[in-house]
């Protein structure tokens, strides 16, 4: 029989609350799954990013007791975007999962994953929110003009609701791997790639304890990176408000020729200016935005640094597959 590796990934920044849960909750659910499918073995990858608490501490212990436990521990917060790169590039997996430290992502789904996409129905298999209970209703307002607007706008289809919590196959994850942006957003980067995902629905649970690291600015910010990084439409913005402009600036001088009348009062002048300084910037903002992007991208910097993992400290080493290569 031949063996099958499934690797998970867990990024975690400050989680030593809720770790031990996770561990035993985990190690429940792939227990009784190795029974049911004998040829089925576990690799476990923790990305510690830079915690402050004893997150690594425990990562060390649970690798000393148990060699199918990893990790990998950033020399700073590098951003749980960076952690899921991280495990996926030193992951071993036939099948790679990602999933949340605080059972958000809970591990009971594990099994019905593994059945779709093992029976080849499937590439990917992902959780679906079908509430947003618990959710302030601010954040579900923006979370869905997110949605609404990033879908317009882009070519890349992204589902609404869905989580970063995925159960892939190794060509899927390969083929993630091929996108080495610097700019990494997620939920845009699995739709890019393709491949046949089912989505299971399910309610939202809470975390099972710690807090979250998201505030209501970050994820404002985040859905900005996620347009910027999938769509050039706010690019179209100048040249749109440009031209309108120039329409309403020829029919204003048609109308003084033709009435022949005294219509540039100071007030209008002061609007005018305003108006049109205001939109100047706000397009050379916007393409300050893509250029900022450009910037990052071509410094190609490291998108991680690793301080230690569970064979001791890199030396000499690159970081990332593809600077191995
Ligand atoms: N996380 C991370 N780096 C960060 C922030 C979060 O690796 O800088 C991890 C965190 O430990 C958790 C997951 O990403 O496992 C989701 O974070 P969180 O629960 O804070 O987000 P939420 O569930 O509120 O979206
Ligand atoms: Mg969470």
């Amino acid at each position: 029989m031949e063996k099958e590796l499934l690797t998970v990934i867990v990024p975690c920044y400050n989680e030593q609350e809720v770790l031990p849960f996770f561990r035993k909750e985990i190690l429940l659910v792939t227990e009784k799954m190795a029974k049911e499918h004998p040829c089925l073995e576990f690799e476990f990858l923790f990305i510690d990013d830079g915690s402050k608490d004893g997150t690594l501490d425990i990562l060390r212990k649970y690798s000393a007791e148990d060699s199918r436990f990893r990790y990998i521990s950033f020399s700073r917060n590098f951003g749980k975007e960076a952690g899921m790169l991280a495990g996926m590039e030193h992951s071993n997996g036939d099948y790679v999962v990602i999933m949340d430290a605080d059972l958000q992502h809970p591990p009971a789904f594990l099994p019905q994953m593994y059945e779709y996409v093992s029976s080849g129905e499937y590439d990917c298999a992902s959780t679906k929110r079908t509430s947003r209970k618990g959710e302030p209703k601010l954040l579900s307002f923006f979370s869905k003009s997110f949605y609404k607007v990033i879908n317009k706008i882009s070519q890349t289809h992204i589902e609404e609701s869905t989580s970063d919590f995925r159960f892939m196959t190794r060509q899927m994850v390969d083929a993630i791997l091929s996108m080495q942006e610097y700019n990494r957003f997620s939920k845009g980067i699995f739709s890019w790639v393709g491949f046949r995902t089912k989505y299971i629905e399910y309610e939202n649970v809470e975390r099972a304890a710690g807090t979250t690291t998201w505030s209501f600015w970050k994820l404002l910010l985040y859905s900005f990176e996620g347009i910027t990084a999938f769509s050039t439409a706010p690019l179209y913005l100048a040249v749109i408000m440009g031209l309108v402009f120039l329409v309403l600036a020829i029919a204003m001088a048609v109308k003084t020729l033709i009435c022949g009348e005294e219509m540039w009062g100071t007030p209008l002048i002061v609007t005018l200016v305003c108006l049109i300084g205001g939109i100047q910037l706000f397009c050379m903002g916007v393409m300050g935005q893509y250029l900022a992007k450009t910037y990052m991208e071509v410094k190609d910097r490291p998108k991680y640094i690793i301080g230690e993992t569970e064979r001791g400290t890199p030396r000499g080493e690159s970081q990332t597959r593809r600077n191995k290569s």
